[in-house]
């Protein structure tokens, strides 16, 4: 691959240990990791570099969705208006799953992979589904960055509802079929795909098997990521059934850890949040989906009190189901507008945190922030171009507060993968985008029907 140099940057945001943001810089990309960050007057171009004008551009670190459900894309508004516990996940979301073949699965996740590409996302965590092979093939197609993780339940009846036939297993066999996947894609297509186990909620999920995936993911030295603490419903249906609510269930199974990634946490108590700490647990905020589906996470959640204890916080998307889109920069300005909202404290949450939630913390939140999450050298080359010359963008004092109070994932330009080109100037390069968009309305609409959720997702306005 030739050098490539990308120069004349208007702003690079390094998110390096100072913090620094570079005026006119420029970013050398050789061998898939970043060669030199700097002025753009002291890295000139050579014959044979491939040259990026970055005129009119801010750079970022490659940007960190760590919630994202390839395989609920196609299932796009069949969680709207439903509530949250009960009727979206065993009515909605779970039966749609249930009804999807193989070529549906690939199809969504290269649909999800595109519309994460065009929100400038470089990497993503997927908490789980039957599908991970399809998701990986999708991974390998796309040119992302990624986590899988297969889904295990092996409870068909919880105090919230029993789950779709073919939605769980015996504990053996869920045991030995995520660990099939792990085996199989840990560190694969030259260590883009990372395959860890997951957690969906764990209120369908027996001691034993929690206990197992716990040392399971030991004996394999990857992470787990995990649902928790979702919604209210699940935090009474686990003390009905547990005595406990979800932190204090996983660390009395000792499952908390540093390698453990939980996702939405928006009903976690006073002595829960200590358990955290103590165990340095990662999280990822949902806000929109908890937006969209009344969750609460954010008017009851407890985010800043997390920050001020230290834990690394990311933020996802969650859904094409849920939330219902792919676009960490949208989720950044929601986590903060929400907190300063639900707070009544303009000061709770400030833009620059957003950036390190999306960027270096999303980094640590997948164990990876000794290769990414900020612009260095030595660092892989994961670099999201933003498009500032955009009537949103303009004037800029402070090109962090307009990125999170004022921009969205759509003023992605170029996105760039182990130095690798995924988009470029707005046209994405490693999919094929006309061809998926009709694939994946023809198979949308077979599934919705097979599931018999049509009625979900109509529009209640007559359409002619
Ligand atoms: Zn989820």
């Amino acid at each position: 691959m030739p050098r490539l140099i990308i120069s004349n940057i208007d702003y690079i945001v390094t998110v390096d240990p100072s913090r620094r943001i570079i005026r006119d810089g420029a970013l050398v990309i050789q061998d898939g990791r970043i060669a030199a960050v700097g002025k753009t007057a002291d890295f000139p171009a050579t014959r044979g570099d491939d040259v990026i004008d970055g005129r009119g551009k801010l750079a970022l670190p490659g940007v960190f969705d760590t919630h994202v459900h390839n395989s609920q894309q196609l299932g796009r508004s069949c969680g709207d208006e439903a509530y949250s516990g009960p009727e979206r996940l065993f009515r909605r979301l779970w039966p749609v799953e249930a009804h999807m073949d193989k070529g549906d699965a690939l199809c969504a996740a290269r649909l999800a992979q595109l519309e994460m590409i065009r929100a400038g996302t470089t990497c993503f965590a997927d908490p789980g589904s039957y599908f991970s092979a399809e998701t990986a093939q999708a991974v390998k197609e796309s040119g992302m960055r990624g986590m899988i993780a297969r889904t295990v339940f092996d409870m068909g009846q919880t105090t919230m509802g029993n789950l779709p036939k073919g939605f769980f297993e015996p504990t053996d066999e869920a045991l030995v079929r995520a660990d099939e996947i792990v085996a199989e894609y840990e560190g694969a297509l030259d260590g883009r795909l990372k395959a860890w186990f997951s957690i969906r909620v764990p209120v369908a999920m027996s001691d034993e098997l929690l206990r197992r995936l716990g040392r399971l993911a030991e004996k394999r030295a990857v992470g787990i990521i995990g649902h928790a603490c979702e919604n209210r419903d699940e935090i009474v249906a686990s003390h009905l059934k547990y005595g406990m609510g979800d932190v204090t269930r996983l660390e009395k199974l000792g499952l908390l850890g540093p390698n453990m990634l939980l996702l939405h946490m928006g009903w976690v108590d006073a002595k829960e949040l200590h358990m955290l700490q103590k165990r340095d647990v990662k999280i990822s905020l949902a806000p929109s989906a908890s937006m969209h589906q009344a969750m609460g996470n954010i008017s009851h959640g407890k985010a800043p009190e997390m920050l001020e204890l230290g834990l690394s916080l990311s933020v996802g998307s969650d859904s094409a189901m849920s939330s219902n889109y792919l676009d960490a920069i949208r989720q950044a300005f929601l986590i903060v507008g929400g907190l300063h909202e639900a707070r009544l404290d303009p000061k709770v949450l400030r833009p620059e945190t957003a950036v390190e939630m999306l960027t270096i913390n999303g980094a640590r939140c997948m164990q990876w922030d000794r290769d990414l999450g900020s612009l260095e050298v030595g660092k892989k080359a994961d670099v999201t171009l933003l498009d500032i010359m955009r009537p949103e963008w303009q004037p800029i004092h402070n090109p962090i507060a307009n990125l999170v109070y004022c921009a969205h994932g759509g003023c992605a330009d170029t996105v760039i993968v182990d130095g690798a080109i995924l988009m470029r100037g707005g046209k994405v390069l490693t999919l094929n985008e006309n061809d998926l968009y009709e694939e994946a309305q023809d198979r949308a609409t077979s599934l919705i029907r097979r599931t018999g959720l049509e009625q979900a997702v109509a529009s209640i306005w007559p359409m002619h």
